[in-house]
């Protein structure tokens, strides 16, 4: 079983002609709401690959609370230990300019208010895989890495937003993944673990000095890539296969979500991707 620790937000998608300078108001198209965040997204691609997926976070009692909890569960994700929280479902706040760009306000609500208690209540010895992302207290997720170590579980963190760790968390994870930019940001400050797999976008990945193009694709909407990319990884993972070939599996399942609207909605199934061969 892999267990997916992060958050999970409620999109509030807006297009809008242009972006509002400070004071100026400007009216959008019609709001379009859709489950998100990096965590649920994640559990849902793992899941949708046919993975056995407990999902853990935490969201308000509302209406965002029940879209996430019924995206989650469409999905086949365990979501037992889905907490609801007193305060509301987080939500990501998002305008769409005509160039496709977008500018984002997420306020974490619930995700925030998840505590390492929570982790502790988790049926560990059920679980073989942990992927963690942030969104949600720092604390909690280091905590969740440090049980899973003790309990002899694979750690695997994609680190965004990217964050500062402390220095025992970084060597526990098998494998970190971060896209270019956070692994820019991560710099050679720290002791980035040996296995650290390097999103490239429309250039695929890299793990170590080994290269994995991306397939060629035309890309419709790259929202939720990364997720799509950690989910088939530990879905491979936590199926015993090695880092190489999660991470070419990986790409082949990114690419996939590319070609199609949305984050959670753009994610395969294994027919998806068999019938996609050769392609
Ligand atoms: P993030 O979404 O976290 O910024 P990336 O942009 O690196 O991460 O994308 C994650 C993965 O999604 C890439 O490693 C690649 O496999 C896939 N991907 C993203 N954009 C494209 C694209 N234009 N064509 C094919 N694959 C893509």
């Amino acid at each position: 079983t892999i267990l997916v620790l992060g958050s999970a937000n409620a999109d509030l998608v807006v297009t809008v002609p242009h972006r509002p300078r400070a004071g100026e108001t400007v009216l959008g198209g019609d709001v379009r709401t859709l489950p998100g965040g990096k965590g649920a997204n994640t559990a849902v691609a793992a899941a949708r690959l046919g993975a056995r997926v407990v999902f853990a976070g935490a969201v308000g009692r509302d209406g965002h609370g029940e879209l996430l909890r019924t995206s989650l569960a469409d999905a086949g994700v365990d979501t037992a230990h889905l907490r609801t929280s007193d305060r509301p479902t987080g939500t990501a706040h998002i305008t769409v300019t005509p160039d496709g760009e977008n500018s984002i306000v997420v306020s974490p609500g619930a995700n925030a208010d998840l505590r390492e208690s929570d982790i502790d209540a988790l049926p560990w010895q059920d679980v073989a895989t942990l992927v963690c992302s942030l969104e949600i207290p720092v604390p909690v997720v280091c905590h969740a890495i440090r049980t899973a170590a003790g309990h002899g579980v694979r750690a695997v963190l994609n680190l965004s937003p990217v964050t500062d760790l402390p220095d025992d968390v970084l060597p526990l994870l098998d494998p970190l993944v971060v896209n270019e930019q956070e692994a820019e940001a991560l710099g050679t400050s720290v002791d980035v673990p040996r296995a650290t797999v390097i999103t490239l976008g429309a250039d695929g990945a890299r793990l170590g000095d080994r290269r994995f193009p991306a397939s060629r694709v035309r890309a419709v909407d790259t929202t939720g890539a990364g997720d799509a990319f950690t989910g088939a990884l530990v879905r491979e993972l936590d199926q015993g296969v090695t880092l190489p070939e999660a991470v070419g599996f990986a790409i082949r399942a990114a690419a996939w979500s590319v070609t199609r609207e949305g984050a959670q909605p753009s994610y395969p199934d294994l027919a998806d991707l068999s019938g996609e061969r050769g392609r």
